[in-house]
């Protein structure tokens, strides 16, 4: 490595890194690599701003379901009375059984309690969920 840079400090235009387009122009090389180390930091700071809202949102939908937990029944996968279900708001229920996973959703109690059976033995659990 230590060879390649002595020549090419010697002979700059035999550097691929002082091209831009087919033109051999050092200052606009270097411009474009900051420029392309200036994007690539700003998109490294919006990834973080993207992950803190994310944990943010999901922290906020933890609260808000331990808020709105309804009542705790027995799952109908695993029998064990341990499916809660959260009215999350007028129209939108959620069944997740504590022991086993199994989830549903539903318009009403009754829809999220019939999509909750509807899935019984496909493996799902809610804690499996990623957000990454
Ligand atoms: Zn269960």
């Amino acid at each position: 490595m230590g060879e390649w840079s002595e020549y090419f400090e010697d002979f700059p235009e035999e550097n691929p890194a002082n091209w831009v387009n087919g033109k051999f122009d050092p200052q606009q090389a270097q411009h474009v690599r900051s420029m392309e180390a200036k994007l690539i930091e700003q998109h490294r700071a919006t990834n973080f701003e993207v992950n803190k809202l994310r944990a943010k949102a999901k922290l906020d939908f933890i609260k808000h379901k331990q808020q709105s937990l309804m009542l705790v029944e027995d799952c109908p996968q695993c029998g064990l009375k341990e499916l809660n279900t959260y009215k999350l708001n007028e129209n939108h229920y959620l069944c997740e059984c504590q022991d086993c996973g199994i989830y549903g959703e539903g318009r009403s109690h009754e829809d999220a309690l019939s999509n909750t059976a509807s899935v019984i033995g496909d493996g799902l659990d809610w804690r499996d969920e990623n957000i990454s």
